[in-house]
């Protein structure tokens, strides 16, 4: 029955009310369904424009169909696309050499995706301390709200319950500790602790930086304890936070890092960074992905990491902020009963609901985005802003006169 496909399903209309009835129903979708993008700009299906303050949460950092990355992309694609493992690339031997000598890692391994590359990071700090020390160094630290992906490992890693629920049993030797509290660390990073993984500034969980003195301890507790300090730069990474990852900034040096999101502008990579010493715990057979490091994804990433780390780039994404900054502070002010402070590092900034409008994170970026404004949130209490790193002077005021309007909406109804 059915075998043979209609011939007209690939140009058959299709609007949001496809998605109900043929996606399994993990999101909920705006209801606009977009069409075309460039730069900061997107077209939804009835050719309406929206200034785009979401990145794809934070993963188009170079814009929408960036003309270099369309140029290395388009070349790549017309000269090899895949090989498997048992063949390495240019691209990806060019992008670990770019890595590694740009930050504090020796070692690459190449994935698709954030989840998986925390994935490789836990597995390797465990394969690490059960080589080093025993099979009973295997306990995970990370922090509450804190999140790491969606894989059942990562999943259970990650510190909010709801994500958990139903999908039992979960994953052992896990413990969840609050964010930016030294003591509950000391605590927490016994013997027994193979990793601590930690977010240097948390994303979903409401855009809250790391205290530097809070990531300091907990390299110290895992100096003192043989624990890997695993450093989850999938958002805050690859410019992002004004430098090209955001350790760079806290004058502490994770084992581990991981990134991925803006890696590819779009086009699914990730990366864990480690050192040679703990690479060499994750020997031939031990791990591997079919598509990691694949030509197409390295092609990209060596783009958009030899663009993004440029000093003049990363000092413009700090520009940037400072204005973005300001004109939050001085909504802020303005609307003292809807927002509070803004926080946050460089272009991953986070607005947090009044008090009074505590819940209604959503109900605000639904009223910006019918004005023609794409703003993100980080739960139900926080507006995320996190623009193409190349946003322009001239976007960031058309993004504050549509968030002033929105804000002028939002009290009114
Ligand atoms: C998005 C995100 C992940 C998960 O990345 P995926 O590519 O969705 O698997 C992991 N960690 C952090 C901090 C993230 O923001």
């Amino acid at each position: 029955m059915n075998a043979k496909l209609d011939s007209g399903v690939t140009t058959r209309p299709v609007t949001r009310q496809t998605f109900d009835e043929v996606l399994v129903p993990t999101y909920a979708p705006a209801a606009m369904v977009p069409v075309r993008a460039a730069g900061l700009e997107v077209w939804d299906q009835e050719g309406k424009r929206y200034l785009d303050f979401t990145s794809g949460i934070a993963v188009t950092s170079l814009g929408h169909a960036h003309p270099g990355v369309v140029d290395a992309l388009t070349r790549q694609i017309n000269t090899l696309w895949h090989l498997g493992n048992g063949y390495t690339n240019e691209p990806v031997l060019r992008l670990a050499t770019a890595l590694t000598e740009a930050t504090f890692a020796d070692r690459a391994f190449f994935c698709n995706s954030g989840a998986e590359a925390n994935e490789a990071a836990l597995k390797l700090a465990r394969k690490y301390a059960h080589t080093k020390f025993g099979p009973h160094k295997s306990r995970i630290v990370s922090c509450l709200s804190s999140f790491h992906g969606r894989t059942l490992f990562t999943v259970s890693v990650g510190g909010q319950p709801k994500y958990t629920e139903g999908f039992e049993p979960l994953p052992q030797e896990l413990s969840h500790i609050p964010y930016n509290d030294i003591e509950a660390a000391r605590a927490a990073i016994t013997d027994d602790v193979a990793a601590v993984i930690v977010e240097p500034i948390q994303g979903e969980g409401g855009v809250i930086p790391g205290d530097k003195q809070y990531l300091k301890a907990l390299r110290e507790f895992c100096d003192a304890t043989g624990a890997l300090l695993v450093f989850d730069e999938v958002q805050s990474g690859v410019g992002r936070t004004g430098s090209l990852y955001a350790y760079q900034q806290m004058d502490v040096t994770p084992d581990i890092l991981t990134s991925a999101k803006a890696l590819g502008n779009g086009y699914p990579i990730g990366a864990m960074l480690t050192t040679e010493a703990i690479a060499q715990h994750f020997g031939v057979g031990t791990h591997g992905t079919t598509y990691g490091g694949n030509p197409l994804a390295a092609t990209v990433g060596l783009k958009v990491v030899e663009t993004i780390s440029q000093p003049a780039f990363l000092e413009r994404v700090v520009q940037a902020s400072a204005k973005i900054f300001g004109n939050l502070e001085q909504l802020s002010a303005d609307y003292p009963q809807v927002f509070g402070k803004p926080r946050g590092m460089g272009l991953l900034i986070g607005l947090p609901m009044a008090e009074a409008c505590k819940g209604r994170s959503k109900d605000y970026t639904k009223l910006a985005e019918k004005l023609g404004l794409m703003l993100l949130i980080a739960g139900p209490d926080v507006v995320r802003l996190a623009p193409a790193l190349v946003v322009s002077d001239e976007q960031i005021l058309e993004a504050d006169r549509l968030m002033r309007e929105a804000v002028e909406a939002f009290v009114a109804g």
